[in-house]
C-alpha cells in the first residue's frame, strides 16, 4: 500500500514550519512521490501555493479529511538523498537557522527558484500520442493526470526534461544539424548556377560520415538559405543538443604524470589510505607537496571505485588549481564555486548527481555534493574563514566534512601550513592524527630567508608605503630579469579622503564607517553596503579645499611604485580588477609568462601562486590585521605572513621575503619570520587559554540587529535574560555591547557572545532565542546566531 500522507518542510522560514506539515498525496501522485523531491502545496490562510521537501511518508495514519492536498510533485527524480536529509537533521542541532535554509543549502539556487520544466521526447509514439506531434511540451500546460503520465513516461526512459527557470532557459543548448538521407543528398540535382548550394552538397556528401554539424557553422559557411534549403529537402534534420556550460574547463590542458613521492610524502599517503579512523591533520609547510599527496590519495579512491571531493578556499581556486586536477583526472572532475553562473552550477551539480563525476573540486559549498560512496574527503588550507559560511546557514564545512567521512567511512584529510588552533589542539589530543611534511618537495627549493624592516627606523620621506631599502631589492631583482610579488594587507584598512584644515573624513551615511577612495572611478564607496559618492571638492565641514588623499590602497601603491621606478612593469591584483569573469586567470596567466615585473595585490595573491621567477616577496604593511578587535588577529597574521612567504622561492632560484612593519617585535611576526610553527602555537594556546578564548572554550556569538537603536539595545537585554534562564551558571555572557562597526545598511548592531566549556542547554537556549522572532512585534528584529564565529 502507498502512504496517503506526506511530511514537507515548506519554504517559509519561520519556527512552526522548522518541522514538517502533513500534506494528503492525491492517488494520481501516489506510485511517483518520493523522499527527497521538491513538491508545490498550499500554504497559509490564502492557500499560496509554496515550494516544498517531501523528508518523509506518514504510513500510519490514513484519515485524510483534515488535510491539504499536495498539488504538484516538481521533479522526476529526489535531488536530496537520505544522507543529505539526515545531515540537514543533524545540522539543524548546531547551526541555529530553520530547517528549509539548510536544505535549501544543499541544492544549486536554480532547484530553490521558480521555474518550469520543458519536456522533449524522441520516441514517435510518444510524440504522436501526448506531444501533439511536437517535440516540446511545457509541464505547467499539463493537467493533473497528464503529468503524472510523463513522469511515469520519464521513469521508462521515453521522455526527457529540462528545466526553464527565470523564464530563462537554464540548460544550454546549441541547433545541430543531422544528415538524415544520404541517398536523397546525392540524388539531388542542383543547377549549376546555384553555386553555394552545390558547395554544400559536395561539402556534406565528402563529410558524410561526420553526420552532425554546428548549425551556427554550417550557416556561417553557406548561409542560412543554403542550409535551410536542405533542411526543407529533409536532407538535413535540425535539433537541439544540451552542451554543458563546464566544458572549456577540459580544453588545453595537458596530461600530468604523478610525482614520485618522497619518503615523508609516502608516509603520509600510506597512513590516509589505510585508516579512516580519525580525521587526518596533514601539517607541511609550504611548497611540502600537500597538494601532490592529496592529488594520489584521491587516484587511489577513484582506483578502488569510490569518489572524492577536494575543497579549496574559495580564493585559491584559481584556474592553476582546477589544471592541475583536471591534468590528472580528466572529465570525471566537476568544478564548484561561487564565481560560476547560475546554470553552470546546475550543470556541475546534474553531472555529479548522475553519477558522472567521480571527483568535485570546489570552494566551501561543494560539501554538499551530491556524491555517493565516498572514500576521501580533503580540505586544503583548513584554517580559511571563507570555510565557515557567513549568512544562514553559518555552517563550517569542516563539520560538515567530519560527519559525511563518518557517514561513508571515508578518509578526511585537514591540509595546512599553519593549521587552526583548533584542528591543531584537536591533533595534539590525538582527536585526529597529525601527519608532518617537514621538507620541500623540490629538493633545490629552499624555504626563504625572511626579513623584517622596522618601519619606525626606515621611514622614507620619499614614500608612504616603500623603505628604501625595499625599494633597492626591487631594482636588484628587475634588473636581474626576475620577479616581484608585493602584498598589502588590506584586512582593516582602506584609502580615504581627510580634510588637512579640520580632519573631517566622510563616511557612509548608512553605516558607520569611512568610505573608501576609489581612483579609477573618482569616486568613495562603502564596502558594507555599496553606497557611493563622488569626492567632495571642498570639505562639506569647513568648507577648506585642503581634501587629502590618505592611506595606502592597492591604487595608490601601485600609482606610488610606478613614480618611484617608472620603467617596470606592474600588474594589479585586487577586488577591483578581478571583478570581471576569468580576470584572476588572466592575470595570473600574464605574470607566469614574464609579461609584468611585479604582481601588487591583496591577501588573494597569498594563496597557491607557485612562479618559479619569483625570487622577492614584499609585504608591505604587516600589521594592519593585528590592530583589529578580534581575539584571532594575531593567529591570522601569521597565516598570512607564512603563506605568502612560501611565494617566493618555489623552483632553484633562491628566494627572498622583506616585511615592513611597526611592530617588529611581535611574536606573530618574529616567528612568523622563522616558520616557526610550533613556537607559534605554543605562545598563541597560552594567551587563549588566560583570556578564555577557544580553543579552550567555545564560543556563540549572536548579533542583534534593529534599524531603532533603543530596540536593539532592548532586545539584546531581552535575548540575555532569556539565555540567563535557560543557560545554566557555568556559561559565560558577555555582552551586550555595540558591534565594532554598530552600524551598516541603516541597522544598528549590538552582540551578545556565550563562552563555555560544556554546556548541556545550549540548543533549547538559543531555539528559544531563535523562538523571539516569531513574535509579530518583533517583525523588524534581525538575529543572527553565530556557533562557532570567524570574524568578531
Ligand atoms: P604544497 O601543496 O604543500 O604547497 P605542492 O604539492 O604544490 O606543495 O608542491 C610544490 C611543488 O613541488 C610543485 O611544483 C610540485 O609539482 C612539486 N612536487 C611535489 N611533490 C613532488 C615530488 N614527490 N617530487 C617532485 N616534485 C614534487
Ligand atoms: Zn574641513
Ligand atoms: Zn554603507
Amino acid at each position: 500500500m502507498y502512504p496517503k500522507i506526506a511530511k514537507i518542510i515548506v519554504d517559509v522560514p519561520t519556527m512552526q514550519t522548522d518541522k514538517p506539515f502533513s500534506y494528503a498525496i492525491p492517488d494520481e501522485l501516489v506510485a511517483l512521490i518520493q523522499i527527497g523531491m521538491r513538491v508545490h502545496v498550499p500554504f497559509g490562510k490564502g492557500n499560496r501555493l509554496m515550494q516544498g521537501f517531501v523528508v518523509g511518508f506518514d504510513a500510519g495514519k490514513t484519515d485524510v479529511s483534515e488535510l491539504k492536498s499536495i498539488s504538484e510533485v516538481l521533479d522526476f527524480e529526489p535531488v536530496l538523498n537520505h544522507e543529505q536529509l539526515k545531515l540537514a537533521d543533524e545540522m539543524r542541532k548546531t547551526v541555529f537557522s530553520y530547517k528549509i535554509s539548510i536544505l535549501k543549502a544543499m541544492l544549486p539556487n536554480l532547484l530553490n527558484s521558480s521555474y518550469d520544466k520543458v519536456l522533449t521526447t524522441t520516441d514517435v509514439t510518444v510524440a504522436a500520442q501526448y506531444f501533439g506531434n511536437s517535440t516540446e511540451i511545457h509541464f505547467s500546460s499539463l493537467d493533473e493526470n497528464e503529468q503524472a503520465v510523463m513522469m511515469k513516461l520519464h521513469r521508462e526512459g521515453k521522455i526527457s526534461v529540462k528545466y526553464v527557470a527565470h523564464a530563462k532557459e537554464s540548460i544550454k543548448t546549441k541547433k545541430v544539424v543531422t544528415l538524415t538521407d544520404v541517398t536523397a543528398l546525392k540524388a539531388l540535382t542542383i543547377p549549376l548556377r546555384a553555386k553555394k548550394r552545390l558547395e554544400m552538397q559536395a561539402f556534406l556528401q565528402d563529410c558524410a560520415e561526420e553526420k552532425t554539424w554546428d548549425y551556427s557553422e554550417l550557416v556561417k559557411k553557406f548561409s542560412r538559405e543554403v542550409v535551410k534549403f536542405f533542411l526543407m529537402k529533409a536532407i538535413l534534420n535540425l535539433t537541439e543538443v544540451e552542451v554543458s556550460r563546464s566544458q572549456d574547463y577540459f580544453s588545453n590542458i595537458t596530461a600530468d604524470e604523478q610525482k614520485v613521492l618522497n619518503a615523508e610524502q609516502m608516509s603520509a599517503y600510506q597512513a590516509i589510505i589505510n585508516s579512516a579512523e580519525k580525521p587526518f591533520l596533514l601539517e607541511g609547510v609550504t611548497g611540502s607537496g600537500k597538494t601532490e599527496v592529496y592529488l594520489q590519495v584521491i587516484a587511489h579512491t577513484i582506483a578502488q571505485g569510490k569518489t572524492a571531493i577536494m575543497l579549496v578556499p574559495e580564493i585559491s581556486l584559481t584556474p592553476l588549481m582546477t589544471s592541475r586536477f583536471i591534468a590528472r583526472f580528466g572529465e570525471n572532475v566537476a568544478i564548484m564555486h561561487s564565481g560560476l553562473s547560475d546554470g553552470e552550477k546546475y550543470d556541475e551539480w546534474r553531472k555529479i548527481a548522475a553519477g558522472k563525476a567521480q571527483v568535485v573540486v570546489g570552494a566551501r559549498s561543494a560539501i554538499f555534493a551530491p556524491l555517493e560512496n565516498i572514500g576521501a574527503i580533503i580540505i586544503d588550507e583548513e584554517h580559511e574563514t571563507s570555510y565557515k559560511q557567513d549568512s544562514n546557514p553559518r555552517y563550517h564545512a569542516r563539520d560538515i566534512a567530519i560527519w559525511r567521512a563518518k557517514y561513508h567511512g571515508a578518509a578526511l584529510v585537514l591540509g595546512s601550513a599553519t593549521p587552526s588552533l583548533e584542528t591543531r589542539a584537536r591533533a595534539q589530543q590525538n582527536v585526529y592524527q597529525l601527519l608532518h611534511l617537514t621538507q620541500r618537495a623540490n629538493a633545490k627549493a629552499q624555504i626563504p630567508q625572511v626579513e623584517i624592516l622596522d618601519m619606525r627606523q626606515h621611514l622614507s620621506d620619499k614614500s608612504a608605503s616603500f623603505s628604501q631599502v625595499l625599494l633597492d631589492k626591487i631594482s636588484e631583482k628587475i634588473a636581474k630579469n626576475e620577479q616581484v610579488v608585493l602584498m598589502l594587507n588590506r584586512r582593516g584598512y582602506s584609502s580615504f579622503v581627510m580634510c588637512r584644515d579640520c580632519g573631517f573624513v566622510p563616511e557612509c551615511p548608512n553605516c558607520d564607517i569611512s568610505l573608501t577612495l576609489h581612483m579609477d572611478t573618482k569616486t568613495l564607496n562603502c564596502h558594507y553596503c555599496g553606497h557611493t559618492e563622488n569626492i567632495p571638492y571642498a570639505c562639506p565641514n569647513c568648507q577648506s579645499q585642503k581634501i587629502r588623499y590618505y592611506g595606502s590602497g592597492t591604487q595608490k601603491v601601485e600609482e606610488e611604485l610606478s613614480e618611484l621606478l617608472p620603467t617596470v612593469r606592474i600588474l594589479r591584483m585586487d577586488v577591483d580588477t578581478t571583478k570581471k569573469k576569468g580576470a584572476h586567470g588572466r592575470i595570473l596567466n600574464s605574470f607566469g609568462a614574464g609579461e609584468a615585473d611585479i604582481l601588487l595585490g591583496t591577501q588573494m595573491i597569498a594563496k597557491g601562486l607557485d612562479f618559479p621567477n619569483v625570487t622577492l616577496v614584499g609585504v608591505i604593511n604587516a600589521d594592519t590585521a593585528l590592530n583589529l578587535p578580534d581575539f584571532r588577529s594575531s593567529e591570522r597574521t601569521f597565516q598570512l605572513l607564512t603563506q605568502v612567504a612560501g611565494r617566493a622561492g618555489r623552483a632553484d632560484k633562491v628566494g627572498e621575503v622583506l616585511i615592513q612593519t611597526f611592530n617588529p617585535n611581535h611574536y606573530a611576526i618574529k616567528l612568523a619570520q622563522t616558520h616557526d610553527y610550533e613556537s607559534f602555537y605554543q605562545t598563541e594556546m597560552d594567551f587563549r587559554r588566560k583570556l578564555g578564548y577557544p580553543p579552550y572554550y567555545y564560543t556563540v556569538q549572536i548579533v542583534i540587529s534593529h534599524k531603532n537603536e533603543d530596540e536593539a539595545v532592548k532586545k539584546s537585554y531581552e535575548i540575555m535574560t532569556i539565555l540567563r534562564r535557560n543557560l545554566t551558571e557555568k556559561a559565560q555572557i558577555l555582552g551586550p555591547i555595540p558591534k565594532p562597526i554598530a552600524r551598516t545598511h541603516n541597522l544598528y548592531h549590538y552582540q551578545l557572545l556565550i563562552k563555555y566549556r560544556f554546556e548541556a542547554n545550549l540548543t533549547q537556549a538559543l531555539n528559544a532565542v531563535l523562538d523571539l522572532t516569531q513574535v509579530r512585534e518583533n517583525r523588524e528584529l534581525r538575529l543572527a546566531i553565530d556557533n562557532e564565529p570567524q570574524n568578531f
